[in-house]
């Protein structure tokens, strides 16, 4: 059996880093780990080939190789993959469906042969052997959330790791936490998974021997969901960078009761954790208790986020506007909020009602859904009818933009950033870097509108930062693909 494994494109948002990924000759900012996994979890006898289209076209000729097509993704991907299905279709090549996507749509809208609902270590065997049969059904849907246990090591040999800014490895999924609007604990649970540390560390091995050097994502919905455990993972890691020489910067999601805790704090970084990205959401209380984000009341948070980024940890944020309680000064409020926190990577949207969701059952029943939405929650789509005037909504949402991506503004939370951080990963002298680097005086600081705030920045990142320098010149690359997208953004038509 041939097997085709295709991953559809990301539009362009403020999470693809695609202008920051081209001063580095990258295409994609990460490989897609759940279809290697996948691959692995198929039989050694089928032939695998997997396209990534977000760094590679998807050929007629690669269409006319495989017997079956496998595709994964999340709902923003929704509208290349259901053009991917088509163009299989036309050829009479089937089709399965599965990841995220799988469980927030109707397996209808979706036109595959086959819907995989669910994690596929639960699945992979019974859809495997049923596709050999010629007997598969259109829906398998797992009814247990397997243990990690069984998940497999993923193949990397299908990708090509160059392509890509930042490689992967997941520990867990899950999250015991219960926010309105999340999806994750409706498709992972509130009962954290973990894999054993053993076979954590065989990836770290994997990627060590591929040749890999440099950041890797631990994806997990919430890396510190079992606090207990994960002290033992931590352990581990810490003891495997320094036998390595520190080669891999980890970067992670966490929940902020994550500043509670100063030796998990202390083992992380022992570990080489250099970055940690937290839904914050919003600064105001009455909108977390209603949003059932309780962890994040109860706290001062720009003291939580001051103590995470003591341990020379960046925090980077997720911000949402639009909830029932937004009052009309949210949006100054939440300006304000981010320029003191010292968070240059601020991932502010607007709320969407993910189906699936408590929120969507909740609108649902008020009669405020409009449409299932685009997943994507930084653009001004709203699939909801907010309680706030939608216009006042969206206008709002783009001045919050436009004032945090500000040259000026961005590169002051910079400052305040390399200040409290101190980040002392050094970029490697390569080509690549030396190419981003040529690339950035170019673009920003000759070509570019802001270029006198830019060299401002740069010479004092230099000066009063030399150690952290790499660090500080990769914030620079970033803040362009932010400028740029906010450019877009505020040319969206409402
Ligand atoms: S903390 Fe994050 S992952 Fe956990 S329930 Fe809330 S939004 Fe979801």
């Amino acid at each position: 059996m041939n097997a085709l494994l295709v991953y559809p494109r990301f539009p362009d948002t403020y999470w693809s880093f695609r202008y920051a990924l081209s001063f580095q000759g990258k295409r994609a900012a990460q490989p897609p780990l759940g279809l290697m996994t996948v691959a692995a979890l198929l039989p050694a006898s089928w032939n695998k080939r997997l396209i990534d289209t977000n760094v590679e076209r998807l050929k007629e000729s690669d269409l006319a190789w495989a017997d079956i097509v496998l595709l994964s993704g999340m709902h923003v991907q929704h509208e290349h993959l259901l053009s991917i299905v088509r163009r299989c279709r036309i050829r009479g090549l089937r089709t399965v469906v599965g990841g995220p996507i799988a469980s927030s749509l109707p397996a209808a809208e979706l036109g595959a042969d086959h819907i995989v609902i669910g994690e596929a270590e639960a699945i992979a065997s019974d859809l495997v052997r049923d596709l050999e049969a010629g007997c598969a059904r259109p829906v398998y849907e797992a009814i247990e959330r397997p243990s990690l246990d069984r998940t497999p090591l993923p193949d990397f040999s299908l990708i090509r790791m160059n392509r890509y800014s930042t490689m992967t490895v997941q520990y867990s999924r899950g999250c015991p936490f219960n926010c309105e609007f999340c999806d994750i604990i409706e498709i992972y649970g509130r009962r954290p998974r973990m894999k054993p540390v053993v076979k954590v560390l065989a990836e770290f091995d994997q990627l060590y021997a591929l040749g890999w050097r440099g950041p890797v994502f631990v994806v997990d919905d919430n890396f510190i969901g079992n606090k207990v455990r994960v002290r033992d993972l931590l352990a581990a890691l810490a003891i495997w960078q320094r036998e390595h020489r520190c080669p891999f910067r980890l970067i992670t999601e966490a929940s902020l009761n994550l500043s509670d805790d100063p030796d998990l704090l202390q083992a992380m970084k022992d570990a080489g954790f250099a970055s940690v990205f937290l839904g914050i959401e919003t600064p105001d209380a009455s909108s977390l208790a209603a949003a059932n984000k309780h962890q994040n009341t109860r706290r001062d948070l720009l003291d939580s986020i001051a103590t995470i980024q003591s341990y020379g940890i960046e925090v980077m944020g997720g911000f949402i506007l639009g909830f029932d309680t937004d009052r009309e000064d949210v949006f100054d409020c939440l300006v304000e909020f981010i320029q003191k926190s010292a968070i240059p990577v601020a991932m502010v949207g607007l709320l969407q009602a993910m189906p699936g969701t408590q929120l969507h059952r909740r609108l649902t029943r008020e009669g405020r859904i409009l449409h299932a939405g685009g997943g994507n929650n930084t653009g001004c789509e709203l699939n909801f009818v907010p309680r706030m005037n939608p216009h006042r909504l969206v206008e709002g949402y783009r001045s919050v933009l436009r004032r945090i991506y500000n040259c000026e503004a961005y590169y002051e939370r910079v400052r305040d950033y390399l200040q409290r951080c101190q980040p002392r990963y050094r970029a490697r002298i390569n080509i690549a870097n030396l190419r981003a680097l040529m690339l950035s005086f170019l673009r920003q600081g000759v070509y570019g509108r802001a270029r006198r705030s830019y060299w401002r920045f740069v010479v004092l990142a230099a000066i009063r930062y030399p150690r952290s320098f790499g660090a500080a010149m990769t914030m620079a690359v970033m803040g362009y693909h932010f400028q740029m997208m906010t450019e877009q953004i505020a040319d969206t038509e409402i």
